[in-house]
């Protein structure tokens, strides 16, 4: 992060100079906003502090300032720019069309990763040494289960400090077995309709990974071979969004390249954060002359598996599923990919599932990346907002087709001790009701 002694001085204009004019903040996306404040209340940060600092249109001033060697963007800065939960909200309320989320990335490139000296190297370290190297993260988790099973973690729950406790406390049960597909290529059931490749993604295959089987299931049964290459990386989404772009560049050009070599119609990806990334590889390496024209191509490939299929239309039949869900708009679904009517196509498409819609189901819910680690209080009243929605809807199961969102609002119900509210992925329940049509007998599901 950037900790330049300020140098007060004054430039030809008059203005007050207090630090070097920085040229990475100096993008066009500042100019469109006209400062008419009606992102204002669409700002989940701003709602609960009423701070102008805490604002889109606030950062965008902070922005500028620093651009302009008008303010040194050191300490009290990055408190700002960290604290937005970077989900884009903004953008959809914004008349103007200014992309905020480029405007926070590019700050966040200049600052680096968040938090203190110490949390910085080691987000750092996570950022560039573990996403990027997803055997690493496998051990990782597969020591976390090793605990979470052990002996050991109710005596470390009592004499770790509170903000370990809560940090564990967030931490889902890390299931028995990881998503290993069967082949690299799964055949399409049926009459073949497309070839797409799949996704698999850092945490998703550890610790969803029925949801990652399941959205193989769904594919194939609408017609898809399915192509899951085996070299496949992380996205990049967390180093993207916490300054990490030099090690997120070399992500987005793995996936490319293996990407490109699968020969596919499309790359369908289960995950609101991920797709949103893979979607702006093309302005990631826009600068970049060997990859600009291909990152191009491949965002213009990648697909939410519910945007993909809702194009595509389902093929039947589709069993019952009786149940009251409600849904959760994941930020980077709603606002990242402008994509809502999609999911509530395809749960209405199923026989039995009643959708209630929930208040304000497009606010974020607190997960955000890192988020709830880094800002846990502020992460913790927009959970407990959310599950107030939630509850308020009467219904038994939420779908939030997006990692973070899932585990999140499972941390919410583990909290507010509403444990019988369930989680769904969106694909989990499409297989369900596929599943109810083949056997119809087998299905027990809450009402
Ligand atoms: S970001 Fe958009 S909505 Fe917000 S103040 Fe600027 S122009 Fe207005
Ligand atoms: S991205 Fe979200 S938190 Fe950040 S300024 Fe925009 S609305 Fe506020």
């Amino acid at each position: 992060m950037r900790r330049d002694a300020p140098c007060t001085g004054e430039d030809p204009r008059g203005v007050v100079v207090v630090s070097a004019p920085i040229p990475a903040l100096q993008i066009p996306e500042l100019d469109q906003c006209v400062h008419c404040g009606l992102c204002l209340n669409h700002c989940p940060t701003y709602r609960v502090t009423r701070l102008e600092t805490e604002s889109p249109r606030g950062r965008i001033h902070l922005v500028r300032a620093a651009s302009e060697g008008r303010i040194d963007p050191g300490e009290r800065f990055a408190e700002h720019i960290y604290l937005c939960l970077m989900c884009r909200a903004c953008e959809t309320a914004c008349p103007s069309g200014v992309k905020f989320g480029r405007i926070a990335e590019a700050a966040r490139e200049v600052l680096g990763p968040p938090g203190s000296r110490s949390a910085r190297i080691l987000a750092s370290l996570a950022f560039t040494q573990l996403f990027p190297k997803l055997g690493r993260l496998r051990l990782l988790i597969r020591l976390l289960r090793f605990y979470q099973r052990s002996r050991l973690a109710p005596i470390a729950r009592r004499i770790i400090p509170r903000r370990l406790r809560e940090m564990e406390a967030m931490l889902p049960a890390v299931p028995d077995r990881f998503f290993v597909p069967d082949a690299e290529v799964l055949p399409a059931v049926g009459v073949r309709r497309a070839r797409v490749a799949l996704l698999n993604g850092c945490v998703m295959p550890l610790l969803f990974g029925d949801v990652n089987a399941a959205t193989v299931r769904v594919l194939r049964r609408n017609g898809c071979d399915v192509v899951i290459p085996r070299n496949q990386g992380c996205c990049g989404a967390l180093n993207v969004h916490n300054g990490e772009t030099v090690a997120a560049k070399q992500m987005a050009r793995r996936n490319i390249d293996v990407f490109q070599a699968a020969a596919v119609d499309a790359v369908i990806v289960n995950a609101a954060g991920c797709g949103a990334t893979m979607k702006e590889y093309a302005h990631l390496l826009a600068h970049d002359p060997a990859y600009a024209e291909k990152a191009t191509r491949f965002s213009s490939m990648v697909k939410d598996a519910s945007e993909f299929l809702a194009d595509l239309g389902l093929t039947g039949p589709l069993g019952p599923v009786d149940m009251t869900v409600t849904y959760q708009d994941p930020c980077h679904l709603a606002h990242g990919q402008k994509i809502r009517a999609q999911p509530r196509q395809l749960l209405a498409a199923i026989p039995g599932l009643r959708l209630v819609e929930m208040e304000a189901s497009d606010r974020c819910c607190g997960s955000a990346g890192i988020y709830n680690i880094t800002h846990p209080e502020m992460s913790r009243t927009l959970l407990d907002e959310k599950m107030m929605s939630i509850s308020r809807t009467g219904a038994a199961a939420v779908v939030a087709p997006n990692p973070g969102c899932m585990l999140q609002i499972q941390y919410g119900a583990r909290r507010t001790g509403s444990n019988g509210i369930v989680v769904y992925h969106l694909m989990d329940l499409l297989d369900r009701a596929y599943q109810a049509a083949e056997h119809p007998s087998r299905l027990r599901l809450p009402s």
